[in-house]
């Protein structure tokens, strides 16, 4: 294996953990490392760090483990073994969960489950994985393996097929190529629940790996708020926010997203879980968020939800991102009914919960209008945080009550 060596004082994050290695830290390198090769890292002095995965980028090294072993099929056993067991002790895999309540849930969030760059999401009984780098890429089979042979051994979910999407998530590089396609099994997307609602997931053309998954908890706080309100959902996708609306009692929920093929799954969900009697009170609207808050009226919602697409990818945009979170919520705290309920968030890993809050404090001050929070909302249990990892927290809301 080649490796790599730091500089001096350049070690103490590993020491602590931290997965990721800088290129700024690193002294001396072995000639001619591949992109996604597997390096040994050791400190100035020479001793091992531990393992990563190598890329030509300012994060260069992704650790994997920080002692000696061997990246194998057993290293991915264990990983994802850890990973089941603690979605089991999280509640989320319920052994003879005979409603199937919750069939829909992140089995691996990346640095959150030791394994940075990767991201598998469970859907019945198809896992749907995406690379967010080429080392993770080229380790595809043994992963796929695992997390099939682990499924097993926990004896309540079975996956019969893995699919594979990082055509759109790792960097393009020459002489490899990479297409969308199944490692294992060859599924149909049927649906899935989640705390009893049904949604069918999209992995072929979907966002993401075809739902929003890190929005479950939250959902169930908008059905809790909904009853009795005029709901508008911004940035609504697939309509997740909406179905709970309407079974918290909405008098009326209006999904808003400016893609039409977003809008129409919108209400292929609404139909999907409701009889007329509530789909009625669900409308469809494919228009631009910014300007669709713009025009809208006081008065006219009583209940906004404001999930916006990550604004920021990074810091050097950092201040544009925060302009547009500044706009949208001065729009909605401006303009919904007194008395009204703002659900607002913010998924940009790069927009700190203090940086989110200030431009939420700064739209507040500007609309003029008396906003107290009563609550914070962050991400759920099977998207967990590794502690020396606190870039690992991406999702943060409030839910804001406005006079
Ligand atoms: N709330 C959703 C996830 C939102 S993802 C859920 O719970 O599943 C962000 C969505 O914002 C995407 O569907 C995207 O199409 C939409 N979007 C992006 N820019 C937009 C804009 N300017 N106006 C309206 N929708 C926008």
């Amino acid at each position: 294996m080649k490796k790599i060596y730091l500089k001096h004082k350049k070690e103490e994050s590993i020491l602590r953990q931290h997965p990721w290695i800088f290129s700024g830290a690193i002294d001396k390198v072995d000639a001619n490392i591949e992109e996604g090769e597997k390096v040994e890292v050791y400190s100035s002095k020479k001793e091992l760090l531990g393992i990563g995965h190598f890329a030509y980028g300012s994060i260069a090294v992704r650790m994997l483990c920080f002692e000696k072993r061997d990246i194998d099929q057993s290293f991915y056993d264990d990983r994802l073994l850890s990973a089941w067991q603690l979605r089991e002790r999280a509640g989320l895999i319920r052994p003879n969960d005979k409603d199937k309540s919750n069939t829909a849930f992140r089995l691996i969030h990346g640095e959150g489950d030791n394994i940075p760059g990767l991201i598998v999401d469970i859907y019945g009984n198809t896992a749907v994985m995406q690379a967010h780098n080429i080392g993770i890429y080229r380790d595809r089979e043994m992963i796929a393996k695992a997390i099939v042979s682990t499924s097993k051994e926990m004896e309540t979910i079975e996956i019969t097929a893995v699919y594979d999407k990082s055509e759109n998530t790792i960097p393009k590089i020459e002489g490899l190529e990479i297409n969308d396609g199944f490692l294992i099994g060859n599924n149909e997307a049927e649906a899935v629940f989640e705390n009893g609602i049904k949604f069918i997931p999209d992995w072929l053309k979907g966002q993401k790996t075809g739902f929003f998954i890190d929005q479950r908890d939250n959902r169930s706080k908008v059905e809790y708020y909904a009853n009795n309100r005029k709901v508008l959902n911004a940035f609504s996708y697939t309509g997740g926010f909406s179905v709970y609306a309407l079974r918290g009692g909405a008098i009326s929920v209006d999904s808003l997203d400016s893609s039409a093929k977003a809008t129409y799954l919108a209400e292929q969900n609404v139909l999907r879980n409701f009889d007329e009697s509530i789909t009625k009170k669900h409308k469809s609207i494919t228009e631009d968020a910014f300007k669709f808050l713009d025009d809208m009226k006081y008065g006219e919602y009583d209940m906004i939800v404001l999930d916006p697409p990550a604004f920021a990818k990074h810091r050097k945009v950092l201040r544009n991102a925060l302009i547009g979170y500044r706009k949208i919520n001065q729009q909605a705290i401006k303009k919904i009914a007194k008395g009204g309920i703002l659900f607002t968030f913010s998924c940009s890993q790069a927009v700190s919960k203090e940086e989110f809050r200030l431009a939420v404090f700064t739209a507040a001050a500007q609309a003029g209008r008396k906003v107290r929070i009563l609550d914070q909302l962050s991400q759920p249990a099977d998207h967990p945080i590794n502690i020396y990892h606190p870039e690992g927290e991406y999702l943060k809301g409030l839910i804001l009550y406005v006079d």
